[in-house]
C-alpha cells in the first residue's frame, strides 16, 4: 500500500479508537489534513483516498493548491496566524477560518466575505494556557469576540480552536483541551449556537478526542515531515 494510504488509515484508526474509548461516535470527529509545506501532488493523492478537508497556514501557498484541486468538493480551512492585510482574500477563498483572535479581524473578514455566498465559518482561537507571545485571544476575551462575530451576517460562528503547549503524558495533554471545552460550554450556556471544537494534532489527537474535539488537525502523521 502506498505510504499516504497507510498513514491515512492509521490516523483514521487512531481517531476511531479514541472516540470509542470516550464513548463517542467516530463520525463526530472530522479529520482536517494539514497540508502546509506539502506539494500539490500529496493533496491530489489524499483526495483520491477520500480526504476532503484541508488546512493551510499561508494564503499564497494555498492559492495554487486550490486551483489544482478545483472541483473535487474540497473544504478549505485557514488555520495559520492571520495578518490583517490577508483577511479579505482569506474570507473569499476559504470555507473556514480557525484563527480569528482579535476584533479587527471580525470586521475585515465580514467585509471580505461576499454577501451572496454562504457565511464564512469561524472559530475563535484561544490561547488556552496563556503562553506569552502566542496567537489566540485570552480566554476572558472570547465572549466579547463571539458577540462581535455573531453580529455579522456574512460570518457564522462555529466554535473554538486552540494550540496548547506540547506535553508528553496524555493526562497533561488533556488538561488544556478540557479547559477549552469548558469555555465552549460556557458560550453555549450564554446562547451561542456552536458545534465545533478544533483541537488535537499529530502528537496528541487522542487527548483532544477524549475531551470532545470535532475537528482534529493532522499534518506530520499523514504527510510525513514538512520540507
Ligand atoms: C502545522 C499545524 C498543525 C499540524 O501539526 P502536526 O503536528 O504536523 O500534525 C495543526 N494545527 C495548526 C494550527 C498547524 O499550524
Amino acid at each position: 500500500m502506498p505510504v499516504l494510504a497507510e498513514r491515512l488509515a492509521a490516523v483514521r484508526d487512531r481517531i476511531a479508537q479514541a472516540a470509542s474509548l470516550a464513548g463517542r461516535d467516530p463520525a463526530q470527529v472530522r479529520l482536517l489534513a494539514v497540508s502546509k509545506g506539502q506539494p500539490v501532488q500529496a493533496l491530489l493523492e489524499a483526495t483520491e483516498l477520500g480526504q476532503r478537508l484541508f488546512g493551510e497556514n499561508y494564503l499564497q501557498e494555498a492559492l495554487p493548491k486550490m486551483m489544482a484541486l478545483g472541483t473535487r468538493g474540497v473544504e478549505w480551512h485557514f488555520i495559520g496566524p492571520l495578518q490583517s492585510n490577508k483577511a479579505r482574500d482569506v474570507a473569499r477563498r476559504f470555507d473556514w477560518v480557525h484563527s480569528l483572535d482579535r476584533p479587527k479581524l471580525v470586521e475585515l473578514l465580514a467585509k471580505g466575505r461576499p454577501p451572496d455566498r454562504l457565511p464564512l465559518n469561524v472559530l475563535i482561537e484561544v490561547n488556552i494556557d496563556g503562553e506569552a507571545g502566542k496567537a489566540g485571544c485570552e480566554p476572558d476575551a472570547a465572549l466579547k469576540l463571539a458577540q462581535l462575530v455573531a453580529a455579522q451576517p456574512t460570518l457564522r460562528l462555529r466554535g473554538l480552536m486552540t494550540i496548547p503547549r506540547p506535553s508528553l503524558s496524555i493526562e497533561a495533554q488533556r488538561k488544556p483541551y478540557r479547559r477549552l471545552h469548558g469555555l465552549y460550554a460556557e458560550l453555549i450556556m450564554r446562547g451561542f449556537v456552536l458545534d465545533t471544537l478544533s483541537m488535537g494534532m499529530s502528537a496528541d489527537l487522542e487527548a483532544a478526542v477524549a475531551e470532545g474535539a470535532h475537528i482534529v488537525r493532522v499534518g506530520t502523521a499523514l504527510f510525513g515531515e514538512r520540507t
